[in-house]
């Protein structure tokens, strides 16, 4: 084994840390470098110091996953409580329950519509031409039909995403389930909870281990040392030194709202309607249930997406379709740069949860220590 070898790790979130740690217990030494003064990278997690909220710093995160792997993963460094992410959203003064269920249908119409009843009724609205959706606004079209489009999706996601929902991959809308019964659980996966003592408790575990070197507000521009292999888990593109051009990302501006006793009565409150400027609100002591009455007070945010410029973080990569040249150069390039794994959200530019971060910096290690 090369353990001998200068590894150097860019990017503290899940997928520097769990990559970091996979190799330091193989007796790897590593350097982990973050240009943010914390760790956890967009997943990081704070006490407000005036209410004594735990805040999700960069919004929401709520953990979720189908892979057993994973869960017992997460619950290896620390206590994962139990989470049921169940959102509403407000559309034209009115109150629905979400991801679209057989509830959200019945009060949207007006209804008392059994399952199948209801099946029958969206599949009447639902545009049958098409066959195998390419865009949002196809996938939204083709399952929900035009009037349950446009009030929970449309103007959300031109919010969100800033462009046409007809230029997005219908792969956006495909992480929201539709269901005909009452399940109002946001998610599908079996495994489902929230940090007891937040996300970068987690990851302060995974990255302790005594042949792991932290080093935070070093950016990877700055670096001096030469490395024999690095896991870049940066923008793929700023790697690059945007030379051929930049992809395009959404950024997030967070308005703090601080009120006593309860704002809103759940972690998250969407807005789809055009007219709101914002696309949501989260309650934060609300994504720790067993915890939120012992606050008096409690802080939420407005949530604004807009598009991420050359000195704003990136969240979300925006995989516009007619982007796809760009990136495939990019990846093409990326794939033949030698000593150099690209990982993670922003370094493979997809729009991964933190379980498939996990899972993915869990088969990126073995894949490293089987080549060795
Ligand atoms: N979405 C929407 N209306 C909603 C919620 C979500 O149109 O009320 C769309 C929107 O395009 C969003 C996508 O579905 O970006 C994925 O939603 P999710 O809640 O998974 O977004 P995240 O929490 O990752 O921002």
């Amino acid at each position: 084994m090369n353990s001998h070898l200068r590894i150097c790790i860019v990017g503290a979130g899940f997928s520097g840390a769990v990559i970091a740690r996979e190799l330091a217990e193989k007796g790897y030494s590593l350097l982990v470098i973050d240009e943010r003064d914390h760790i956890a990278g967009n997943c990081h997690t704070e006490r407000d110091s005036e209410t004594g909220v735990m805040v999700h710093k960069y919004g929401p995160h709520i953990f979720h996953t189908g892979d057993e792997t994973v869960w017992s993963y997460i619950n290896r460094f620390g206590e994962m409580m139990p989470y049921v992410n169940r959102v509403k959203a407000t559309v034209k003064g009115k109150v629905y329950s979400l991801p679209i269920n057989l509830h959200t249908i019945n009060q949207f119409f007006d209804k008392a519509m059994s399952p199948d009843e209801a099946r029958a009724f969206i599949a009447e609205q639902a545009r049958t031409d098409i066959e195998d959706p390419q865009s949002f606004e196809e996938q939204g079209m083709k399952f929900v039909g035009d009037q349950l489009y446009k009030a929970f999706f449309d103007g959300y996601t031109r919010k969100q995403w800033g462009v046409e929902p007809s230029s997005l991959p219908a792969s956006i809308l495909k992480r929201l389930p539709v269901r005909f019964n009452y399940d109002d659980n946001y998610f599908n996966h079996p495994y489902q909870g929230m940090p007891k003592d937040g996300y970068s408790k987690i990851v302060e575990g995974i990255l302790s281990h005594e042949k792991i070197e932290l080093r935070l507000g070093c950016s990877f521009e700055e670096l001096e040392e030469t490395f024999d292999h690095i896991f870049y888990s940066g923008p793929l593109d700023r790697y690059f030194r945007y030379d051929i051009g930049r992809l395009s990302y959404r950024t997030l501006d967070f308005e703090p709202i601080r009120a006593d006793g309860d704002f809103q009565g759940t972690a998250v409150m969407n807005y789809p309607d055009p007219e709101v400027p914002f696309t949501r609100i989260s309650e934060h002591k609300h994504f720790a249930p067993w915890e939120a009455e012992s606050f008096e007070k409690t802080i939420a945010f407005k949530e604004f997406s807009r598009s991420c410029g050359a000195n704003d973080i990136p969240y979300y990569p925006i995989r516009r379709l007619d982007d796809q040249q760009l990136l495939t150069t990019y990846e093409e390039r990326a794939a033949n740069e030698t000593g150099v794994t690209f990982v993670g959200r922003l370094g493979t530019y997809q729009y991964l949860d933190m379980d498939v971060t996990i899972g993915r910096a869990l088969a990126v290690a073995k894949t490293f220590l089987n080549g060795r």
